[in-house]
């Protein structure tokens, strides 16, 4: 057989499985290519709506309790910053009692040791710089826990009931306001109900919400109360905690109002008991205020 007559079949063949190789190999690869992120640049991240921006630097604001942070203790906690960069902390201890802590400064508002199947060790917590107690019922109203959070130099900041079975403290009146220090600041609100047969639980002018702004972060600690036209005045507040167990305080709608009215950044609910919160979840969809549950049963 001549040379050529084999030879140059040979070599079409080998160049035509070289190119159907080469075709197949890189199909193969278009995949992996597709993997690759289509663009480097980062995602924006969304802006911040303010200097006192609530944004926390644990969590990420899912009312999911699972996603928040723990302290010490197994409490959940929320850390926010206020408009000067420093850290103010909530730890949702239970019911009405929540603890701040603030630059080295512990603030215990309506701390009470046991409540149903919950009992709170403030043995074991820091000493109290600052101890408000919005009203004398038993679930705000806890002497011994007040005890077991004192120092020497605690202020305890409450109403004239309290005060006087407590032998002690500082009065305030609805309106009242104080200089706690030169950055901290508090004012006594109204807190009481409005529906007919239920003033009898928290009668208007006896019992306090508070205001409590620290470094320019304003607190809104409502106390026992329904959605009073008081709260159309209480504005700029960063932080609200809201109470939510008919018949002594709101009822889900009501909350959802007093939100509407007084427009926090954040609303924590909170002295909510057997409260559906998921029927509050699905009433407050049509709100700036972002929800955060915590365990404030
Ligand atoms: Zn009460």
């Amino acid at each position: 057989m001549p040379y050529n007559k084999v030879i140059y079949p040979f070599i079409f063949i080998c160049i035509a499985a070289l190119f159907i190789f080469g075709c197949t190999q890189q199909q193969k690869v278009q995949p992996s290519e597709a993997q690759t992120p289509p663009q480097t640049q980062s995602t924006p991240q969304p802006a911040q709506s303010s200097p006192s921006s609530t944004t926390s630097v644990t969590n990420n604001g899912d009312s999911n309790m699972q996603n928040t942070q723990r302290d010490a203790f197994g409490y959940e906690m929320d850390v926010f910053q206020t408009p000067s960069g420093k850290n103010i902390t909530f730890h949702a201890i239970k019911h009405g009692s929540i603890r701040v802590e603030f630059d080295n400064l512990e603030f215990e508002i309506d701390p009470v040791i046991n409540l149903n199947d919950k009992k709170t060790d403030y043995q074991a917590f820091p000493d109290a710089d600052y101890i408000l107690v919005t009203h004398e019922h038993f679930d705000h109203l806890d002497p011994e826990a007040i005890q077991a959070l004192e120092k020497q130099n605690t202020e305890i900041i409450t109403n004239a009931a309290c005060a006087e079975k407590l032998g002690r403290g500082t009065v305030m009146a609805n309106g009242d306001k104080r200089v706690l220090r030169e950055n901290i600041h508090l004012e006594a609100v109204p807190a009481y109900n409005t529906t007919p047969g239920r003033e009898k639980y928290h009668p208007r002018g006896r019992d306090n919400g508070f205001i409590l702004t620290i470094d320019g972060f304003r607190i809104y600690i409502a106390g026992d109360t329904e959605d009073i036209p008081e709260m159309e005045g209480i504005k700029n507040i960063d932080v609200a905690f809201l109470p939510c167990n008919q018949p002594f305080t709101m009822t889900p709608a009501q909350l959802v109002h007093a939100t509407s009215m007084i427009q926090p950044k954040v609303v924590f609910p909170y002295h909510y008991g057997d409260t559906s919160m998921d029927e509050l979840k699905s009433l407050l969809t049509n709100t700036p205020s972002e929800l955060r549950i915590r365990q404030y049963q």
